[in-house]
């Protein structure tokens, strides 16, 4: 019987799995007297990141690690902010550091996340970081596209040669997406916003990951059949519901894999902080 029905990447329940082993980790370090810390600091009061920080202290708290939420309002100066991240680098207690972006327009937001130490980069976003998954060196890898490398483990998908369309190239999704993927000798395209044909990059394509913030920005007439695909976006149909870049309903008639949203790249992204943020704390315990 031939398949027309692309079979679901369930985001949740494949955190639910990474996340356990994560508080087995955390249990297993809290026995040698060493509990996995992350602070997340939030500066100024936008509904979206309130609830993004509420999100990440609860599931470190779920997993057995120790979170501290640092709120400041609008007017916290620069400097402030930098002195904060200065004390969290040289608190011991404290392994993983987080500043919840967009920051105020008056804060450099490259200036704040270039003084976390490159150690307590749980984000992935410090220039340290970014340059090592260019080299292929340790270090922490931004967590959505982390995420998206996860669920494409979880299927045993072997991107060895593999053509992989990435849309989209941000320093936080698209372009860390196409280094991972290289990194698995994927054959890598990156698409943007000046790309000429992008449904001639995609039909070619055996991996898609969508990171545009476009709702319907992949359609079923762009996906060859089988493919696999991974919606990153995260926009607001007509009825206010949370949706992707990706016609789901369509393109799952043609994919071989597909994840939804809400539930595929989403939950990811939070339980892959807390991978990054064990792992931090992993690295001090056995320095
Ligand atoms: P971004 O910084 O706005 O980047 C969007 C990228 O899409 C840019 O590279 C842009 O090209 C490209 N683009 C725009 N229109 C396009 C088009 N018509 N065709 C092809 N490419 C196009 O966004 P981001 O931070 O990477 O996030 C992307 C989406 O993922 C958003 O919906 C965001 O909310 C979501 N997201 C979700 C999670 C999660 O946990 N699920 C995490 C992070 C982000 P140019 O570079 O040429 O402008």
């Amino acid at each position: 019987m031939t398949q027309t029905t692309g079979r679901l990447i369930d985001g949740n329940a494949l955190s639910k799995q990474l996340r356990a082993e994560v508080a087995q980790r955390a249990a297993a370090l809290k026995a040698r007297g060493i509990t996995p810390g992350l602070a997340v600091i939030l500066v100024g009061d936008n509904p979206a990141s309130q609830v993004y920080v509420r999100n990440k202290v609860k599931a470190c708290e779920d997993s057995g690690l120790h979170s501290v939420l640092e709120k400041y309002d609008a007017g916290m100066t620069e400097t402030q902010l930098l002195a904060r991240i200065d004390a969290l680098n040289n608190d011991p207690g404290i392994h993983g550091i987080l500043v919840q972006l967009p920051l105020p327009a008056h804060i450099d937001a490259h200036k704040v996340i270039e003084a976390i130490s490159p150690a307590k980069d749980v984000d992935g976003f410090h220039v340290a970081s970014a340059g090592a998954l260019m080299v292929g060196q340790p270090g922490f890898w931004p967590c959505t596209p982390y995420g998206c490398m996860k669920m494409l483990e979880s299927i045993h998908y072997d991107l060895k040669g593999k053509h992989a369309v990435v849309i989209g190239r941000s320093n936080i999704v698209g372009k860390p997406m196409a280094l991972m993927l290289l990194g698995q000798n994927a054959t890598v395209t990156v698409c943007h916003s000046a790309t000429k044909d992008l449904k001639a990059m995609t039909l070619q394509a055996d991996v898609i990951v969508a990171a545009v913030g476009k709702r319907n920005v992949l359609t079923a007439d762009m996906v060859k059949p089988g493919a696999v695909v991974i919606d990153v976006g995260m926009n607001r149909n007509d009825e206010g519901k949370l949706c992707g870049d990706v016609d789901f309903e369509g393109v799952k008639q043609v994919a071989g894999w597909i994840t939804p949203v809400p539930g595929g790249v989403g939950p990811m992204t939070i339980t892959m902080l807390l991978v990054n943020t064990m792992e931090a704390a992993e690295r001090v315990a056995a320095a």
